[in-house]
């Protein structure tokens, strides 16, 4: 009862040039409706409404649908009343009625995700009187059918009853267009949009045993419940916790005066971009439909026309496309409607400056006016979030600090991607041609069904269209191709929005769902086979096309440097190979934050030298081995060295059981025992004596070298005598020794003792020096404990944050796959703690153990070198713990360099 009582006022109006609310509530009025009372109160011609705020959603969900229409009645009587006034007609009124739409809209914008309801208000005997007030009876039932069948899908649940089955109301339209031979919604005739309306409710009332509601009022309350209703429905469950928002968050419901594109040839709807959400690029462009209502631009059933004449390179490559398509995209709005379009473009560029930033509108046309739909700060590629940050700082709409803000970090991942190679394309066979509605580059093997994507490792998901069901399946295919649907249709919009390939209406594509196969260039393609879709161009290509490492220049190079110029941690990069090192040097690593050496002995003429080893009873044959391996690692190290130019490197010395280097195949086992000539039983006895119970808290990290010290004496010496080599040659190398799994002080100084002492020799036989340090990893609790006891001998901490979750937790790495699903789903846990840090628990530790640390050493360099150091989230926690750096895998360096920056200015903010 409490939520009822805090809440003061359910519902706020806009519309006149005036509005309750503005678009900073977002939190309460949802994206939707903070921008349209913004747009209202601004001058744009918004038609009239109101607002049911999301805090009466959350009531919803707690107290149930009786209590809350009781609350937000009184309210809502009076809003509609306000409505009326202002549009001169009345809400059910058979005479000179009013239409209603009700629209969901979250804080911030789930695309298609949840539901809205177009033309509400309408019953036999009102449509009767639209079509007396407008004298235009082919559009009071056009409406009608319209209402009918989204109301029927979105509140009575009339959905296909399967994957395979198509929409019952689609079925009824295609049967009628069949037998009326026609194929266009616009060839109806009034009868037959008579006959939709009877066999629509025919239907329902066969499926559900109810009539179709014809009460106005009625069919306003229940669609505003199947709105919040909508908020927890399947495709928005997903969608939000694919993008972490919380479930308590609710959503809006927009109740607005109708506006209709469809009342013939001098009406129409449409959406369009301030600018290239796909590129960038600043030219305003967009699509729409004459004659038609919002859904049908989005939903793709018919393919739209062009708002704008060509703007640039890319809009004129992509007439000729859609030229080649036969597609009816022109004329354009700006040559149809000139004055439409001209006010329509003095719109957008208005709101782009109100709200700094690329806009993505919805307008209808009616007879001749136009109106604005709709204006939310548009979704875009991470290659256009780049270039559009850096465009208006140069244009002075923002600042630097606000441009690196704004960037999503993880975004930034897309462009890491690989690209088709230009060779390869040029023998490339393309089989047909499509709009290229997302850039990319993707190959793989053709799935028809979203649930089906991850039938392979490389999915091409191709549909005749997709629905916001699709979701999912979208989001794990390599690239999304579809026959319907122009460059702002649903897969369009949802595939930049994830940074995902897509090539949309590819008219030429026959897809048979039925048999599981597309026929195109006179060729039967199943399920299965392999296609490629260049993203960018729009080709679709026969079978697979080679790809090759992205370029990170232009804009994505000026953000780097803005970030650099803000950011005060440092990144550094894991990196066990030279290549791995240089890859991330070029985005920008500033040293490496762990080499992982244990990587380098599974190479064939390396594991062989390590199984000796391992084998071996004395400590004189394990040293025989040892020396086998010293050369090569030798060689590993200056190759790192090399490759990161004077910039520290962190090696961290043979961490991993040692039975994961033994072989377990009876063939194996019988070649090494040949090999060391010993008995294949002595062999498998060793063998069996190395398997632990728990190997992931058994023999490994320091544990290792405490008992065969003469494996940290070798490691110690390759990295020294490498250093030495290549100080020989001028080349400055900083290694960094890292001592793994420390949990106790004297664990420590053990192994540091080893490795001093054998530095010291090899200086004695070189007679040579280079400066090294020693520190140690923290990853087991203990160790953040006592870490100011470790910290009079280390010379830093590297917190191994993926050790010091599964120990906090007690979740073995290996086996909480088995339940980590369940505990994400049931909300139990909000993120997967191997991938977001737990800054709650684990994170309790990490400062535990820089607090102490610095307490006894107030210099002690620390940083991070789990998988956490690559994750936004977790970069700001260590910002915010005062860490000297983060270190993540190479690819993730850039995005690491940006929230580190974005860390720093929050800071200053606050
Ligand atoms: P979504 O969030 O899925 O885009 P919307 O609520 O924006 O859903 O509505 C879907 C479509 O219906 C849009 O194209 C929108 O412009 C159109 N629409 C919504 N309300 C009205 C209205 N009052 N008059 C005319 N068209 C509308
Ligand atoms: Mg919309
Ligand atoms: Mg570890």
């Amino acid at each position: 009862m409490e939520v009822v009582e805090k809440i003061k006022k359910r519902v706020y109006t806009f519309g006149n040039k005036k509005a309750e609310g503005n678009s900073k509530m977002k939190n309460l009025l949802g994206g939707k409706g903070a921008n349209l009372a913004e747009m209202s109160a601004i001058g744009i011609p918004v038609p009239p409404g109101f607002t049911i705020t999301t805090e009466v959603c959350t009531e919803y969900n707690a107290l149930g649908k009786g209590i809350v229409l009781a609350n937000i009645k009184k309210e809502v009587e009076k809003a509609v009343l306000s409505v009326e006034k202002i549009m001169k007609a009345k809400f059910g009124d058979s005479e000179n009625p009013l239409l209603l739409s009700v629209r969901s809209g979250a804080r911030v914008s789930m695309p298609g995700m949840m539901d809205t309801v177009l033309n509400l208000g309408l019953n036999d005997k009102v449509v009767a009187g639209l079509a007396k007030k407008t004298n235009n009876e082919r559009f009071a039932w056009d409406s009608y059918r319209r209402f009918v069948q989204m109301y029927g899908g979105v509140v009575l649940g009339m959905k296909p009853k399967s994957k395979t089955d198509i929409d019952p109301f689609e079925e009824i339209i295609e049967n009628l267009k069949e037998k009326r031979g026609i194929q266009l919604d616009t060839e109806f005739t009034v009868q037959d949009l008579k006959d939709l309306v009877f066999d629509f409710k025919k239907a329902v009332y066969h499926r559900l045993g109810k009539e179709f509601p014809s009460n106005p009022w009625d069919q306003l309350w229940m669609a505003i419940i199947a709105v919040f209703d909508s908020w927890n429905g399947k495709r928005a469950i997903y969608y939000r916790n694919m993008h972490g928002y919380p479930a308590d968050w609710g959503t809006a419901v927009n109740v607005q005066a109708m506006v209709f594109g469809n009342m013939g040839l001098n009406s129409g709807t449409g959406v369009c971009f301030t600018r290239d959400a796909g590129t960038g690029e600043d030219v305003f462009n967009g699509e729409y439909l004459i004659n038609a209502q919002g859904e049908d631009v989005v939903a793709g059933v018919r393919t739209p026309q062009q708002v704008t004449k060509l703007g640039s390179q890319r809009w004129a490559d992509l007439a000729q496309v859609t030229e080649k398509l036969r597609i009816n995209n022109y004329p354009s709005l700006e040559e149809l409607m000139p004055e439409i379009f001209d006010e329509l473009n003095e719109y957008q560029q208005l709101l782009e400056e109100h709200y700094k930033d690329m806009q993505d509108m919805e307008f209808t046309i009616q007879e001749g006016k136009l109106w604005i739909l709709q204006t939310r700060n548009g979704k875009r590629t991470g290659a256009a979030m780049v270039k559009i940050a850096i465009d208006l700082i140069k244009e002075g709409l923002i600042s630097e600090e606000e441009a690196l803000l704004r960037i999503d970090p993880n975004k930034l991942d897309e462009l890491l991607h690989p690209v088709f190679d230009p060779n390869a394309l040029k023998d490339a066979h393309i089989i047909a041609q499509g709009l290229p509605a997302s850039p990319g580059a993707a190959t793989g093997q053709i799935v028809f069904f979203a649930d089906e994507v991850a039938k392979y490792k490389n999915s091409i998901l191709v549909r005749i269209e997709t629905s916001p069901e699709d979701l999912e399946g979208m989001n794990l295919a390599k690239g999304i191709l579809t026959a319907r649907g122009g460059m702002t249709s649903h897969a369009a919009v949802v595939a930049r929005g994830i940074g995902k390939c897509c090539v949309s209406g590819a008219g030429a594509l026959k897809i048979d769902y039925k048999d599981r196969s597309m026929f195109v260039d006179g060729k039967e393609y199943h399920e299965g086979d392999w296609i490629s879709l260049n993203g960018s161009t729009g080709n679709i290509i026969d079978g697979k096309v080679a790809t090759k490492e992205p370029e990170l220049t232009g804009e994505f190079g000026d953000i780097m440097e803005l970030a650099d110029k803000f950011a005060t941690m440092k990144v550094r990069t894991n990196a066990d190979t030279p290549k791995d090192a240089s890859i991330a040097k070029n985005f920008g690593a500033e040293g490496i934050g762990l080499t992982r050496t244990e990587h380098m002995f599974f190479e064939v003429d390396r594991i062989k030298a390590m199984r000796e080893m391992i084998l071996a009873d004395t400590v004189k044959g394990r040293k025989l081995a040892l020396a086998k391996l010293l050369p090569m690692q030798r060689e590993d190290f200056e190759g790192i060295f090399k490759a990161m130019q004077g910039l520290p490197v962190t090696i961290r010395l043979l961490d991993p059981p040692l039975h994961e280097f033994v072989p377990h195949q009876l063939a194996t086992l019988k070649e090494l025992a040949d090999e060391m000539h010993i008995s294949l039983d002595s062999v498998k006895v060793k063998v069996s004596e190395l398997e632990e119970f728990n190997p992931m808290l058994g023999h490994r990290g320091c544990r290792l070298g405490t008992t065969y010290p003469e494996i940290t004496e070798m490691q110690t010496r390759a990295i020294i005598e490498a250093a030495l080599n290549l100080k020989k040659e001028g080349i400055e190398a900083k290694p960094e020794i890292m001592i793994p799994l420390v949990g106790t002080f004297d664990e420590f100084v053990f192994q540091e003792n080893v490795i001093r002492e054998t530095a010291e020799t090899v200086f004695e036989e070189r007679q040579d020096k280079i400066d090294f340090s020693v520190g140690t990893m923290i990853e087991v609790p203990r160790a953040t404990l006592i870490a100011d006891k470790i910290a009079e001998r280390a010379d830093f901490f590297s917190f191994g944050t993926n050790d010091l979750t599964q120990m906090t937790y007690g979740y073995s790495r290996d086996d909480a796959g088995k339940f980590l699903p369940d505990y994400l789903e049931k909300g139990i846990l909000k993120n997967d703690p191997f991938e977001v840090l737990d800054q709650e628990g684990v994170g309790q530790l990490v400062h535990i153990g820089i607090t102490r640390g610095r307490s006894t050493k107030p210099n002690l360099k620390v940083g991070i070198c789990g998988e956490h150091g690559g994750e936004p989230s977790s970069v700001a926690f260590c910002y915010n713990n005062g860490m000297d750096y983060v270190s993540c895998s190479p690819y993730r360096v850039p995005i690491a360099r940006v929230a580190s920056a974005q860390a720093a200015l929050k800071a200053t903010l606050n």
